[in-house]
């Protein structure tokens, strides 16, 4: 039987794992969603030996089950492969009490590229299989990771166009030089003046216009979303998170069944919600842990089940997790009133009108499996100096965020259960940010940072980063935010 994907907004939207791929966003507004989760069978005696590409196989193809066994592997093998800088894909490392599981070591050094490698496969793939043979236009907002990895993925590909917006002065200097700097001729870049939220809030409403979306039927050409809303991002995001598991098992770190907390650095919710989809399948986990930066709103809404984005947005040293609106949250959400569309429908409409809602009646079992917390700067600096001092591990401040956030959890409650920490972007793409929290003073610039990084750490500093300094930039354009359709009306001819 096909797995069946649904909007979150509307029951009747029903459509297979290609076309969800394709279509990226639901057109209600909503995002594809399963509803009924796939029986996977996840002997550890077996995967503990398994490679990196055997675990995706197993979980892709349980998800994305309209996809044959050659196109899947044709996916799997073209995605993981020597741009990641080391075989096993998805490292884990001992830290004292915590594993971390680094996910940044993809061409573009955050964890973004876990999943970014793999969708311009799977989304050519689709379109191949739906008959469609519209060129594919990628419209992406971005906190600053997605959207280079994106271009990374779709840079060059035949029958694509890849836009994507990025807060103006929101992101790191190595973040902005690694998208201005892009190659490839379908590659478009936008600074916008405003935030990721605005970024975020016009990209849907362009991708929920239908007169936009006649214009570029008229041209042979649809959108499609690189964004975690699509779940081809999520899919390939549950892969480490089994893959880890095993890990720990051969290493002989768990016990059989031995149940695990994952705790994860969070802005729009997509890699805790495919971790949460790991423990769906059989993953044994006690409690996952959403760990935020100053921009707590989640925080607040796991204490409270009430959503208030009316807060001031807050620039911080972790700038991918600057979000006030989460938009894979509305996925729990709809799990969380039992599947109920027109309840989720109702939640995203007082979202959009009012800035806020409150959850009643909800399934207890999905909510108290979730934690929260928070980190603030201080915390999270110190938490980077923590870890250097006892284990010269330098950490970048996403992860350090997780890693803050774990350890007051361990605190407060006791739980000694053994923790991953999703480990989400090396530090040399925040090399200021993590220098000034080792050494106490800043580098005043990011190339002199690398550097001061590479003699403290040790860690070779990444193709990613090298060469970045010098390489021509090839984007500079900056619009207002009422511009974005404008500028994408023009690179597109519509
Ligand atoms: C995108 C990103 C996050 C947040 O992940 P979500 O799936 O959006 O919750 C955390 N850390 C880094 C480095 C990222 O790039």
């Amino acid at each position: 039987m096909t797995l069946v994907y649904q909007s979150t907004r509307n029951e009747k939207n029903k459509v297979t794992a290609s076309q969800a791929i394709l279509q990226g966003l639901a057109t209600d507004g909503g995002l594809f969603t399963p509803v009924d989760f796939p029986d996977v069978n996840l002997d550890f005696d077996r995967l503990k030996s398994a490679s990196y590409q055997e675990v995706a196989k197993l979980v892709l193809s349980a998800f994305l089950d309209d996809f044959t066994e050659e196109e899947l592997d044709f996916c799997i093998d073209n995605a993981y492969d020597a741009k990641f800088d080391t075989p096993v894909i998805a490292p884990l490392v001992k830290l004292g009490d915590q594993y971390h599981l680094e996910l940044f070591h993809g061409s573009t050094i955050a964890f973004k590229d876990m999943a970014l490698s793999i969708l311009p496969y799977l989304l050519t793939t689709a379109a191949k299989k739906q008959g469609v043979d519209d060129k594919i236009v990628i419209l992406t907002a971005t906190s600053g990771d997605t959207g280079k990895a994106a271009m990374a993925g779709f840079a060059d590909v035949a029958g694509t166009e890849i836009i994507v917006f990025y807060p103006n002065g929101g992101v790191s200097k190595i973040q902005e030089l690694q998208m201005t700097t892009q190659v490839g001729d379908n590659t478009h870049v936008v600074a916008i003046e405003g935030n990721f939220d605005d970024a975020q809030t016009k990209v849907k409403e362009m991708f929920n216009d239908e007169s936009l979306r006649q214009k570029l039927a008229a041209k042979g050409a649809q959108f499609s979303s690189a964004n975690s809303m699509n779940i081809g991002r999520l899919v390939p995001q549950i892969v480490y998170y089994i893959y880890a598991y095993a890990q720990l098992l051969n290493d002989g770190q768990l016990e059989k069944g031995e149940k695990i907390n994952i705790t994860v650095p969070t802005g729009n919710f997509g890699n805790i919600l495919a971790a949460y989809y790991a423990k769906q399948i059989g993953l044994p986990v006690h409690k996952l842990i959403c760990a935020s930066n100053e921009n707590n709103v989640l925080t607040d809404f796991f204490a409270t089940g009430f959503y208030d984005k009316k807060r001031r947005f807050k620039v911080t040293s972790s700038p991918s997790m600057d979000i006030l609106v989460s938009s894979n949250l509305e996925r729990l959400i709809f799990h969380l009133v039992g599947n109920d569309s027109a309840k989720t429908r109702e939640l995203m409409t007082a979202l959009v009108d009012k800035g806020e809602y409150q959850l009643s009646a909800v399934n207890p079992d999905i909510l108290d499996f979730f934690e929260a917390g928070f980190a603030t700067e201080g915390e999270t600096s110190a938490e980077i100096k923590r870890l250097y001092d006892d284990l010269s591990y330098i950490e970048d401040p996403h992860t350090a965020v997780a890693s803050a956030v774990y350890r007051a959890y361990r605190d407060r409650t006791g739980d000694q259960t053994k923790t991953i920490i999703a480990s989400t972007a090396s530090p040399y793409k925040f090399p200021r940010v993590a220098v000034e929290a080792v050494k106490g003073k800043d580098s005043g610039d990011d190339f002199a940072a690398v550097q001061e990084l590479h003699d403290l750490s040790g860690v070779a500093i990444p193709k990613a980063v090298k060469g970045l300094e010098t390489a021509p930039i090839r984007h500079r354009k900056v619009v207002e935010v009422a511009a974005m359709q404008e500028a994408v009306e023009s690179y597109l001819d519509v």
